[in-house]
């Protein structure tokens, strides 16, 4: 039983580690393609940037060396804000066209004091005063540098490239490219067939006007509670919500940890024949460099499915693996545990076989001290048992064996053996002296001479010869005097114990 118990703590604690082993090893696995994914939203990210950049670049650059529209720039002072953005919108207007081909969003030219002149893509609204919600352009202003980033407007969002503008030296104002991020999403979709949702965060906004405003589409993100989901061409609705569903909501802790740290991460999913991974790309606003959006992609990654598909065999192979030995074992322990057994017992009587009885005697006889001599070897015959097998037949000899023994075994102490010597012979140890090994050994005989045997209800006698240890070197030497003192009770009329 205590064997049984520490083979199954050593094969718990085997699939213990190769579990932990097949786990840390998958684990590791599963995170390095999420890092891959992590760094191809990076990369389609950068290059829609890059190409924002080239684009507004290249827009400046024409503005700034066309002289008839520096002039028109240059004339405010004279003509006034109303009649200049007039003539701004009429030259710009066929050129702006042409740049929302090529995905541009809105065009904007503020002068020095962030008084917004003309905006391409809002041409009835000019003349606000951009200073307090505008912050890329004060500094622009101020610093006549150029300036890129993403930043948030009063109610929406755009990624933005600002660039000074001059007259022979003179600052004129502020030139600002805007790009949507729904145009970062197409790059992403074109160059690596990512699917993305772009999240901006709702504190960005100082109103609440995002809610009322229509054309500006946003609405609750699924992914996350402070996040608001700009609308693009590329989401179906239906989608986002079963997405939500069986996909986001049971990865909602591990998200919220993630959009904690500020950090790229991705999480994954098992679904029914695939594996979702969605990659959190954070994006900072150029003011604080604060995390205020989020570029996040969804990928299928068959890769992942079918680590997780092997990692459960190889789960399901190491366990059956191990049953199967532990099995083997065990009944090889069991069977071990039953041929010890056997070779201590005697067949018939179950009582212990004489080699057995030796091995046992002659340890006990070792530990046998000065002070403690309490070792007593009783010799037991059945008195004319040849006549029982004669008169009754073997079967009825052996049941008088068998019953005998069964007396024998009953009337000793768990300490004290008993064992078949060979034939209707058997063999004690009492760890008694002699005195008391007598009576015991009397209330025996007694017993057996008041017992039946088998079905003819038999009676039989045996007789005794006791020795106590005394001066002995050996316990063939007690059982020899043993021995002698059995032919002495045999000799006096049987049945009977004598102690010599
Ligand atoms: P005594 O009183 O002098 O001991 O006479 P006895 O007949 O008992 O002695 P003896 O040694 O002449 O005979 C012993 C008999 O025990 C011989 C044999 O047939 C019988 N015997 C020995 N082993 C077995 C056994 O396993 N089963 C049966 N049924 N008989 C056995
Ligand atoms: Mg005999
Ligand atoms: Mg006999």
């Amino acid at each position: 039983m205590k064997k049984n118990i520490l083979l199954l703590l050593l094969f718990t604690f085997v699939f213990g580690i190769f579990y932990t082993l097949l786990k840390l090893d998958k684990d590791e696995r599963i995170d390095e393609l999420l890092q891959d994914e992590s760094k191809y939203l990076e990369i389609s990210y950068k290059q829609g940037l890059d190409r924002f950049h080239d684009i507004a670049e290249n827009v400046y650059i024409a503005l700034q060396n066309d002289t008839k529209f520096i002039n028109i720039l240059a004339g405010i002072d004279t003509k006034g804000i109303d009649k200049t953005h007039k003539a701004l919108y009429r030259h710009i207007n066929d050129e702006f066209s042409r740049l929302e081909q090529l995905g541009v969003m809105g065009l904007q030219i503020v002068l020095p004091n962030n008084v917004s002149v003309l905006r391409m893509h809002k041409v009835e609204r000019y003349g606000d005063d951009l200073t307090p919600v505008r912050y890329s352009l004060n500094y622009t202003n101020e610093l006549k540098t150029h300036l890129h980033g993403f930043e948030e407007g009063r109610t929406s969002h755009a990624f933005r490239e600002l660039y000074p503008l001059f007259k022979d030296g003179k600052h004129l104002g502020v030139m600002e490219v805007l790009f949507s991020s729904t145009r970062i999403q197409d790059y992403t979709m074109r160059a690596s067939s990512i699917h993305t949702h772009f999240l901006v965060n709702k504190k960005v906004f100082k109103t609440n006007e995002w809610k009322a405003n229509i054309t500006e589409p946003y609405r609750q993100s699924i992914e996350h509670e402070e996040y608001l989901f700009s609308l693009s061409d590329h989401m179906q609705h239906d989608r986002l919500d079963k997405s939500n569903k069986t996909l986001i909501t049971p990865l909602r802790e591990e998200i919220d940890a993630g959009v904690a740290s500020g950090k790229t991460f991705g999480v994954y999913k098992k679904l029914d024949d695939t594996v979702k991974i969605v990659t959190f790309l954070p994006l900072k606003r150029m003011k604080d460099a604060k995390v205020v959006a989020y570029l996040v992609s969804y990928t299928d990654s068959n890769k992942i499915y079918n680590i997780l598909y092997r990692y459960n065999i190889y789960l399901i192979f190491l366990l059956v693996l191990l049953i199967i030995i532990f099995a083997i074992t065990n009944k090889a322990l069991h069977v071990n545990r039953t041929m010890k057994l056997e070779l201590q017992y005697d067949g018939l009587t179950n009582v212990y076989n004489r080699k057995y009885f030796m091995r046992f005697s002659k340890k006990e006889f070792s530990y046998l001290d000065a002070k403690n001599r309490n070792f007593t070897i009783v010799m037991v015959d059945i008195d004319y048992f040849k006549h029982v097998n004669d008169d009754y037949g073997h079967q009825t000899g052996d049941d008088v064996l068998v019953g005998l023994s069964k007396i024998l075994k009953d009337s000793i102490r768990s300490l004290d053996k008993v064992a078949r010597y060979g034939g209707e012979e058997f063999i004690m140890l009492l760890l008694t002296n002699e005195e008391k090994t007598y009576t015991i050994i009397e209330k025996i005989r007694e017993t057996i001479q008041a017992s039946e045997f088998g079905e003819q209800k038999l009676k039989v006698t045996a007789s005794f010869g006791i020795a106590q240890y005394k001066e002995d070197t050996s316990v063939e030497h007690i059982i020899k005097r043993a021995d002698n003192a059995l032919y002495k009770a045999k000799e006096s009329g049987r049945n009977q114990t004598i102690i010599l």
